[in-house]
C-alpha cells in the first residue's frame, strides 16, 4: 500500500523577543506525511520545491523520517512559501505570509506536471486537504480532481480532510465549491465540525452528511469532550478521546489523527478502532510542543 500526501511545506520562522528569527519547516500534510511514515506506512510527500538550499534541506529531514521524496517536483528558480509567527508582549501569536510564489503552488503547472499527474495514479490511497486545494488555483484543482478519479478508476482511494484556513482563498463561495467537489470526490473524509461551521454555517454538518452511505466519514468536534463520530454505511458511532493529562499545544492534532485512523484501517482494523488509534495518536502530540513529537514518545499501536 502506498500512500501519496499531496500539499505544501513552508519554512516557519517564529520572531523572538530580541528580533531574531528561529528557523522550522511545517505543513499539515506533511505532518500526516511524517506519521505515517513512523506507523510503518509507505507513505510519500507529493509537493513541489526550489532549488535553493531550503528546498534541498527540507527534501534531507523528509528523507530521514523515512517519507518517500520520488515524486517531488523541483522547480528551478523557485522557493518554498515562508511565514513568520510574531508572539507580542501579551504572549498572543499572530501569522504573516509569503506564499504567493511558493513553488508547491505550481505542482499541477507548466511542464512536469504531466508526470506529477501520471505518478500520483499510481498510489493506493491519495490524501489532501483543504489547505493543499487552496493552493491549486480552479485549473489545478481540477488537474487533481482528475488524477483522483482517475486513482479511483484503478481501485485506489482518495482521503481528503476538511482542514479550512481563509486567508488561503480568494472567497468563501470559491473555497465551498472547492470543499464539497472534493467531498464527493472522496473515500474517507476528515471533518473537522468547527472548519466546517467557518465555511457552511449552520448548514456544516449537513454538507458532509450528506455523503454518509458513499463515504466514510469521521467528524472531529462539535461536543464539549473530544471526540469523532464515525460513519460507515449504515453504522454510526461515536469515539471519544481518553483525557489528555496537560495539553501544551494542538498543532499538528488534527494531521496526527488522520494519520493514525489512516495507518489503522490500512492494516485492516475497524473504523471504531482506528479513531481510538487516531486519538491515541493525537493526545500524546498534544502534550509536546510542536508538530513532531520525539520518536521516543510515539505511543504503541495495535498494528505496527
Ligand atoms: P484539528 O483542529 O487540528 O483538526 P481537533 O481539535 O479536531 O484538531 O483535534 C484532533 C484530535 O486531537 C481529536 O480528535 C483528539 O483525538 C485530539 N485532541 C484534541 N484536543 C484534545 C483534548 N483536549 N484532549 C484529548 N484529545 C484531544
Amino acid at each position: 500500500m502506498r500512500v501519496a500526501c499531496v500539499g505544501e511545506c513552508m519554512m516557519e520562522l517564529s520572531e523572538r523577543a530580541d528580533g531574531t528569527l528561529l528557523r522550522a519547516f511545517g505543513g499539515d500534510t506533511l505532518n500526516t506525511a511524517l506519521y505515517l511514515a513512523r506507523l510503518g506506512v509507505a507513505a510519500d510527500y507529493v509537493t513541489a520545491l526550489g532549488d535553493d538550499p531550503w528546498s534541498e534541506e527540507m527534501l534531507e529531514a523528509w528523507r530521514r523520517e523515512g517519507i518517500g521524496i520520488g515524486a517531488v517536483r523541483r522547480l528551478p528558480g523557485r522557493m518554498p512559501g515562508l511565514y513568520i509567527i510574531r508572539t507580542d508582549p501579551g504572549g498572543e501569536r499572530s501569522f504573516h505570509y509569503w506564499r504567493d510564489s511558493a513553488a508547491a503552488r505550481d505542482l499541477f503547472a507548466g511542464p512536469g506536471a504531466d508526470a506529477t499527474r501520471a505518478a500520483l495514479q499510481s498510489y493506493d490511497l491519495v490524501y489532501a486537504s483543504g489547505i493543499s486545494l487552496s493552493l491549486y488555483g480552479e485549473a489545478g484543482r481540477a488537474a487533481l480532481a482528475q488524477t483522483c478519479r482517475a486513482v479511483r478508476e484503478r481501485g485506489g482511494r482518495v482521503a481528503f480532510d476538511t482542514n479550512y484556513r481563509p486567508r488561503g482563498w480568494p472567497d468563501r463561495e470559491e473555497a465551498r465549491r472547492a470543499f464539497r467537489d472534493a467531498m464527493a470526490a472522496a473515500d474517507l473524509i476528515f471533518a473537522s465540525g468547527e472548519d466546517l461551521a467557518w465555511l457552511f454555517g449552520e448548514a456544516g454538518e449537513a454538507e458532509v452528511l450528506r455523503h454518509r452511505g458513499r463515504s466514510e466519514i469521521v467528524l472531529k468536534g462539535g461536543g464539549p469532550a473530544p471526540s469523532v463520530r464515525v460513519l460507515r454505511g449504515g453504522e454510526d458511532v461515536a469515539v471519544a478521546a481518553a483525557p489528555v493529562g496537560r495539553v501544551v499545544d494542538t498543532t499538528a492534532a488534527g494531521d496526527s489523527f488522520a494519520a493514525a485512523y489512516l495507518a489503522a484501517r490500512l492494516n485492516g482494523l475497524e473504523p471504531a478502532e482506528a479513531a481510538a488509534c487516531g486519538h491515541r495518536l493525537a493526545g500524546a502530540v498534544i502534550g509536546h510542543r510542536g508538530a513532531v513529537i520525539p520518536r521516543a514518545a510515539m505511543p504503541a499501536m495495535p498494528f505496527a
